[in-house]
């Protein structure tokens, strides 16, 4: 049995638009889930659902099968983090952390070593005496993570938790409680707009756009593998090209024809048929760039022209003007010496493997 089931849950704030639509969602026990996508897309509300401050206008929420709605948010017994759940600045880390317990009634002795036990888990021992505003930025939101997780939650919940730190700490508390999460195994829905971040961090990946999931997979299977084009554009970067299809397999196999003529291979990301439009996707880091010494008409081969490469350090970002429009690569540093200098002729070479066909 799933752990957590939002079945056909739709929220609208207007009576008009539902900006959670027919939310259909299975979170696993242990799991750590992520909510990816931009701003506006139903994240929080879903979360805020699932916490128990937003009820539901249809649709149901199951926590190991039992039905939740009409249980408030304190009974559910969840930790959360959220990007302005700030903690208490006149008390202590101490007391910020026994509060959650005080009001569970925990006795004191008890509530002491769990609120010291907490600290050790976020990596602050002993810093019970000291203010919120006496700790940096990711102190404090450590210290937030350690009260989510001093009463010893079914689930936590949090929802951009990350959003004010600098990009170098952020990527630190990505690891810090990805480990937190592995150690503790502790059911975890985690919202962000970051596609990195979820990359990172998740067991899954639940993309949404305006209030609908799009995708929900593991997030190499959302990178290489995306249902559709906006999960495409919306996680790394695509190169796309507008096709007709000329051959559907029953495996998803597909070629379809672009424009100057030349066929791409790949898969088709949803059930096609020939003569169909389509859109061709490839990711930049999947394409080989080498000088052009043939002009034959090659499957998954682009002729064109190289307009500027630009130097990354890691990798070499190129640019190539083809018939079929612009072509973005990004190339391996020691694979560079292969790509020919701005104003030359070129050829652009990408696997069937890593080329995803988009019916129209
Ligand atoms: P996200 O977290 O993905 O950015 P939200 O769930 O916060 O998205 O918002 C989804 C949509 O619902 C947005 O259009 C937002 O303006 C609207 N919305 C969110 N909260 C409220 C509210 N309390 N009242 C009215 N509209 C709201
Ligand atoms: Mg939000």
């Amino acid at each position: 049995m799933s752990f957590v089931v939002f079945d056909d849950v739709c929220k609208t704030y207007d009576g008009l638009v539902n900006v959670v639509d027919r939310l259909q969602l299975e979170i696993g026990e242990g799991e750590f889930l992520s909510l990816l996508g931009p701003s506006g897309s139903g994240k929080t509300t879903t979360l805020m659902m699932l916490a128990g401050f937003e009820r539901p206008t249809a649709g149901h929420i199951r926590l190991r099968g039992e039905s939740i709605e009409r249980l408030p948010p304190y009974r559910r017994n969840f930790g959360m983090v959220f990007q302005n759940y700030a903690l208490f600045p006149h008390m202590t880390v101490g007391e910020n952390l026994a509060f959650p317990l005080t009001v569970r009634r925990t006795g004191r002795a008890e509530a002491e070593q769990r609120v010291k036990r907490a600290l050790e888990m976020v990596r602050l021992p002993g810093y019970e005496s000291r203010l919120p505003g006496q700790l940096s930025g990711g102190q404090q939101q450590r210290v937030a993570v350690a009260r989510a997780l001093v009463f010893e939650p079914q689930l936590i919940l949090m929802d951009e938790p990350l959003g004010a730190l600098d990009k170098q700490l952020r990527e630190e508390m990505q690891l810090e409680l990805r480990g937190l999460h592995e150690r503790l195994g502790i059911t975890t829905v985690y919202v962000t707009h970051d596609q990195s971040e979820a990359l990172t961090m998740s067991d899954r990946i639940a993309v949404f756009h305006q209030g609908r999931i799009q995708q929900v997979a593991e997030p190499q299977a959302i990178y290489e593998r995306p249902s559709n084009l906006f999960v495409a554009s919306f996680i790394g970067e695509s190169n796309r090209l507008p096709a007709q299809l000329v051959e559907a397999h029953g495996d998803g196999r597909c070629a379809a024809r672009i424009a100057e003529g030349t066929v791409l291979r790949g898969f088709a990301a949803a059930p096609c048929g020939v003569a169909a439009q389509a859109v061709v996707a490839v990711r930049p880091e999947r394409i080989a760039v080498t000088a052009a010494s043939e002009s034959a008409l090659q499957d998954n081969t682009l002729a064109g022209v190289v307009e500027e490469t630009i130097f990354l350090g890691g990798h070499l970002r190129v640019r190539l003007k083809c018939a079929a429009g612009e072509i973005v690569a990004t190339v391996p540093i020691q694979a560079a010496a292969a790509v020919p200098p701005a104003g030359s002729r070129a050829l652009a070479r990408f696997p069937a493997a890593s080329t995803v066909l988009f019916p129209a």
